[in-house]
């Protein structure tokens, strides 16, 4: 169970079909990350204990809710899953390199 996420930078940077949410159980969990190997937002399940980026396999990945990440790790929250939280914070964007990202719920769930 999750929600669809949406990246969006003032630079045209644009990430859609990000998810953030996982099982009860744990043995899932969903949340954007940088993958710095391939530039771009992904999502990665960070319940596995070698996170890995879907594209290129690579393991240079960093979990989105990673202080180095985020202008303002105090701000409200803009999407929630339980614990898990992106903040309607300024965030890094791999295109243009400065902290001028956000994100949004698409609106959409899946199980
Ligand atoms: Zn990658
Ligand atoms: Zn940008």
């Amino acid at each position: 169970m999750g929600l669809g996420v949406n990246a969006t930078c003032d630079c045209g940077y644009f990430e859609s079909d990000l998810s953030l949410g996982g099982n009860m159980d744990g043995t899932c969990m969903l949340f954007p990350a940088l993958c710095r190997q391939c530039g771009r937002i992904v999502t990665v399940d960070v319940a596995q204990q070698s996170a890995s980026c879907p594209f290129c396999r690579g393991s240079d990945v960093v979990r989105y809710d990673a202080p180095s990440l985020s202008a303002d790790t105090k701000a409200g929250e803009a999407v929630q899953w339980g614990a898990d939280v992106l903040r309607d914070s300024a965030y890094f964007c791999p295109k243009c390199g400065e902290y001028n990202l956000g994100f949004a719920g698409s609106g959409d769930f899946f199980d």
